[in-house]
C-alpha cells in the first residue's frame, strides 16, 4: 500500500505530535535540567500547542503553504536554540514540496532530508555532536536506503523510525559540541540529549500514524 500525505493529514499528525510532546514534560526537562538550561520541553511545547491550535487553519492551506507558516509559528512561539531551528527547517520544507499538494513516499524522504541540511546549516553542527541532527540523520540515512533498495512504504517508514530510535540512543555516549551540554565538564556524557528525544517523537508519531492508516 502507498501512502500519501497533503496538508490535511499532515495536520492531523500535528494535533498527535503536540499531544506526546505536551506528555513528555517531566523526562524531556529533567534531560535538559541535566545537560542544559532545563527549558527545552517548554520551548518545544509552547510551539507545537500553537501548531495544534491552529492546525484546522494549516490543514487548508496549500502543503507549501502551510509548512512556511508552521516554521513561522514555531519560530516566534518557540524560544531557544530549537525555536529557530526548527523554524528553518519547516521553511526549508516549504522549498522542497514546490507546488505539490500531496508527499508521497520519496517527497516525504526528500523533505526530511531537506530539513536536516536546513538544521545542519543554522546550527552549523554535523552528526556526532549530541544534538537532535544525531536522531534525524540516522533516521534518513535509513529511509533512503530502505527507498534505494525498493523496500516498500510500510518498510521504509519502519526503518526510518528505527534509524530515529538509535539515533536518540546513540547520543548517551557522545560528548556534546553543539548546545549547552558542550559547556558541561562532562559534556553530558551518559545522558541522551533532549533534542534528540523531542526530534525522535516526532519522527515516531509521524511513522506510526501513517503506519496505523494501512492496517
Ligand atoms: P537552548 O539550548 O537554547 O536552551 P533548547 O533547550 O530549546 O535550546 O534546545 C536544546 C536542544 O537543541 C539540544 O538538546 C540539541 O538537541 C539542540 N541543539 C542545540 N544547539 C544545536 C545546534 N547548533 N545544532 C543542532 N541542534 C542543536
Ligand atoms: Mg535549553
Amino acid at each position: 500500500m502507498k501512502i500519501y500525505v497533503d496538508a490535511k493529514k499532515y495536520c492531523e499528525y500535528l494535533k498527535k505530535i503536540a499531544k506526546r510532546i505536551e506528555n513528555s514534560k517531566d523526562y524531556v526537562t529533567e534531560l535538559d535540567s541535566i545537560t542544559g538550561d532545563g527549558d527545552h520541553w517548554a520551548n518545544i511545547n509552547i510551539g507545537f500547542q500553537k501548531l495544534a491550535e491552529n492546525a484546522d487553519k494549516l490543514s487548508n492551506m496549500k502543503l507549501s503553504e502551510m509548512f512556511k507558516n508552521i516554521g513561522m509559528i514555531i519560530m516566534s512561539a518557540s524560544g531557544g536554540s530549537s525555536g529557530v531551528l526548527y523554524g528553518s527547517a519547516f521553511i526549508r520544507a516549504a522549498k522542497t514540496v514546490g507546488d505539490e499538494v500531496e508527499m508521497d513516499i520519496n517527497l516525504l524522504c526528500k523533505v526530511y532530508e531537506s530539513q536536516l541540511e536546513a538544521i545542519m546549516e543554522r546550527g552549523n553542527a554535523k552528526p556526532g555532536y549530541k544534538t537532535m541532527i544525531d536522531t534525524l540523520y540516522p533516521a534518513v540515512e535509513k529511509f533512503k536506503k530502505a527507498l534505494m533498495e525498493g523496500k516498500d512504504d510500510w518498510e521504509a517508514l519502519k526503518a526510518f523510525k528505527e534509524g530515529a530510535i538509535q539515533g536518540m540512543n546513540s547520543t548517551k555516549d557522545m560528548e556534546a559540541v553543539r548546545g549547552r551540554a558542550c559547556y558541561q565538564a562532562n559534556k553530558g556524557k551518559g545522558h541522551i540529549d533532549p533534542g534528540a528525544v523531542t526530534m525522535c517523537y516526532q519522527i515516531e508519531e509521524l511513522v506510526d500514524f501513517l503506519c496505523n492508516e494501512m492496517i
